[in-house]
């Protein structure tokens, strides 16, 4: 039985019982509308409570009803049926109550909840908005511009923070059903049988505060439509009868549906849970880890640390530089103290996680560590030395991991007598907030070393994806590839700000330029030098970052480099001393810069993205296309509403992307080698996805 009820005097106790989030399954949508009947047709109940079992109240909808044709009874009616049920109704939210979840509480009369409760609307996450009721029902409890930001963020509100925007009506510290009862019965007493939220009015409609909402919105989203269509429908609820209303809000619903971009939401959705799934590997046959050592106390060394005292582990700080040791020990405490202060953390949270942190004077402390990650500076001959001396000091089965952005992990697993132990373990900056973590399989690591570093992923909340070795891995390959396009352009005609506009305009968080700008142009210089000595005779080579490098513009952090930045501030500005270096660069390789169209720009970054994708589908390096979608939304800032760089190539179509590639191939036949995978999909109309 997923929904059942059960009589206390005169009270009936309806819970949805449907493992393991709750969700509104159509046989539990059929089985509430059932129960409220019963409820209708039995005099001696004098009220209801309506929970979940276990520790969620309802999760939402059923994920395995996404895009199948719904089946009656739709939630909106089944909502209406529990909104009119002849007496008084409290949701006792036991748990999430998420989508469906909250706009079926938000059918009862009467919420309250216990101080797990989390009540939100998340819908625009998936390129939705609320579709039964939320977007009308929410406001006329808590206000337009309340509702407003909770539907547009998608993020739900603990227990406190519900209680205090009114959408619960009280918290119970303990025994969450015997209060509820106590509640009730007390409500019945005093006759209160509340009102239906859909006979009410939304509260204080304040016309400015909305609109600026509604600004706000529009720039947050960055070209997401849900948010935006979001405010809409909870503007009707104000313009609007509730019926009428309910309308708008089922037409926008319908509208957001057939967009890609909820396509290409869903795909992110679904993909981010596969991507930790690699076929033939057995995910039960690890290592236990429960103490980490981390070689490096720079930005990734110091990240890494926060990530594993937030996930629990013991973590051992260690760098050949004493003071560099001691300035990021520091931050590791001032970060954890600005934590507390964000309200992200309690003190007594920060000084457990402080206690399980250890600082090493000697790199022979690690001896008994396992797992061990190196985070030294990006140089091979340092990192291999690194590695024969973890090989000589680590203890039997321990784990050696290394975060190096673009080396060749094989190299340092051959430099132990433990190749089968070695492995890459790629961090983004910041390691601690970036969700994604790239895990780099040599020729040699055990399956074992693999399945352990894989689930530790996803237990610091990491999105685990596997890599290949290859230069760059999955993600630093492909900004390889279309940071190059960019500098091409930039030198034969277009401008750096004009490059990040389009980009940012696609949904991107920012441009390429200013990106190079955030990690610092010397970053790209040093990768270059090392590059110097295999770099083909017939790729082109464009020097204006060196040049910006040799005038000591290293980026954000010295106040200029592509752009220049006024003090404290993150702004970029357009630079004339930039345009300047960029014309003489053509002049000196005789160039005649030309004007490119905002589309050609376009184009030419995404397809040099989606061609170097491809040549990575068809090497190996990724397994499938959607692993190099989520290192792209989760590591580089690509837009989750499009999909990722390979979902939004089908979107494309394989033909059209090669043809104009074939295109682009005329001026630059180096460059643009088309990948054979992404050719064979043009011939023969296939997709990524369908490989
Ligand atoms: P960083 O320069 O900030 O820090 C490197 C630290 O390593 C320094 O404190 C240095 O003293 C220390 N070190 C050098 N040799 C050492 C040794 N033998 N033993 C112990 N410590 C030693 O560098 P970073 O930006 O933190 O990068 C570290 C690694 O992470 C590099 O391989 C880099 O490619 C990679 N990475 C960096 C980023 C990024 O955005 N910064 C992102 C992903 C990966």
């Amino acid at each position: 039985m997923s929904v059942a009820t059960r009589l206390d005097k005169n009270i009936a106790v309806i819970t949805i019982d449907n493992p393991p989030v709750n969700a509104l399954s159509t046989h539990v949508r059929a089985g509430l509308v059932t129960a409220i009947k019963a409820v209708n047709a039995n005099e001696n109940i004098h009220g209801v409570i309506l929970t979940g079992a276990g520790r969620i109240f309802i999760g939402g909808a059923d994920i395995k009803e996404f895009g199948k044709p719904p089946l009656e009874p739709f939630l909106p009616n089944v909502i209406d049926v529990i909104e009119h049920c002849r007496v008084p109704t409290v949701a006792a939210i036991n748990g999430a109550a998420l989508g469906g979840g909250l706009e079926v509480a938000l059918g009862c009369r009467f919420r309250v909840g216990s101080p797990t409760a989390k009540c939100g609307l998340p819908e625009v996450n998936l390129g939705l908005i609320p579709g039964a009721g939320g977007t009308q029902r929410l406001p006329r409890l808590i206000g337009a511009v309340k509702a407003g930001e909770m539907i547009t963020s998608g993020k739900p509100l603990g227990a406190d923070k519900a209680l205090n925007t009114g959408i619960l009506d009280a918290v119970f510290a303990d025994d969450l059903l015997a209060n509820a009862q106590v509640f009730l019965r007390a409500k019945i007493a005093k006759g209160e049988s509340g009102n239906p939220l859909s006979t009410g009015k939304v509260p204080s409609w304040d016309a400015q505060a909305f609109a600026a909402l509604e600004t706000k919105t529009k720039t947050r989203a960055r070209g997401q439509l849900s948010p935006v269509k979001a405010l809409a429908a909870v503007r009707a609820a104000h313009e609007l009868s509730f019926r009428d209303g309910l309308k708008r809000e089922r037409e926008i619903f319908t509208e957001c549906m057939a967009s890609p971009q909820r396509a290409g939401l869903i795909h992110a959705f679904f993909a981010q849970r596969q991507t930790a799934k690699i076929p033939g590997l057995d995910i039960t046959n690890t290592r236990p880890i429960k103490t980490v050592g981390i070689l490096g106390a720079g930005t990734m060394g110091v990240g890494i640390a926060l990530a594993f005292t937030a996930g629990g582990y013991t973590v051992s700080l260690f760098d050949i530089d004493q003071d560099a040791l001691a300035a990021g020990s520091k931050r590791i405490a001032r970060t954890l103290e600005a934590s507390v202060k964000k309200g992200r953390i309690s003190t007594h949270a920060k000084d457990e996680q402080l206690s399980r942190f250890y600082s090493l004077s000697s790199m022979d402390d690690l001896s008994g560590t396992d797992l061990i990650i190196e985070a030294a500076t990006e140089n091979m001959e340092i990192k291999k030395s690194i590695f024969r001396d973890l090989d000589r000091i680590c203890k039997p089965g321990a784990i050696l991991a290394t975060n190096t952005s673009y080396l060749d992990v094989n190299i340092l697993a051959k430099s132990t007598n433990r190749p089968g132990d070695v492995i890459g373990m790629h961090f983004f900056s910041p390691a601690h907030i970036m969700k994604l973590l790239e895990v780099v399989r040599t020729d040699s690591v055990s399956d074992e070393v693999l399945a352990t570093v894989m689930g530790l992923g996803k237990t610091i909340g990491k999105i685990t994806v596997l890599s290949g070795v290859c230069d760059g891995f999955i993600g630093n390959r492909i900004l390889k590839a279309y940071r190059k396009q960019a500098e091409y352009m930039v030198l034969d005609g277009a401008w750096p700000e004009q490059v990040d506009k389009v980009m940012r305009e696609f949904g991107f968080a920012m441009g390429i330029f200013a990106v190079s700008d955030l990690a610092g142009l010397d970053i790209g210089y040093f990768t270059r030098r090392r590059e110097d000595v295999n770099r083909p005779a017939q790729e082109r080579y464009v020097d204006i970052a060196d040049k910006l490098y040799d005038l000591g513009r290293l980026g954000q952090k010295t106040g200029s480099g592509w752009y220049v930045y006024k003090e404290g501030s993150r702004t970029p500005a357009v630079d004339p001393i930039v345009t300047q270096v960029i014309e003489a660069a053509a002049q000196q390789n005789n160039i005649s810069r030309r004007r490119f169209s905002d589309d050609e720009i376009f184009e030419r970054i995404l397809y040099a993205m989606i061609n170097e994708g491809a040549k990575i589908l068809d090497e190996g390096i990724a397994a499938r296309a959607l692993d190099i979608d989520m290192v792209y939304i989760h590591g580089y800032g690509f837009p989750a509403y499009r999909g990722g760089p390979m979902f939004y190539a089908d979107q494309i179509g394989a033909k059209a992307v090669y043809e104009r590639i074939c295109e682009f191939a005329k001026t630059d036949p180096y460059f643009w080698q088309a990948s054979d995978l992404l050719k064979s999909l043009a011939e023969t109309g296939g997709t990524f996805k369908g490989l």
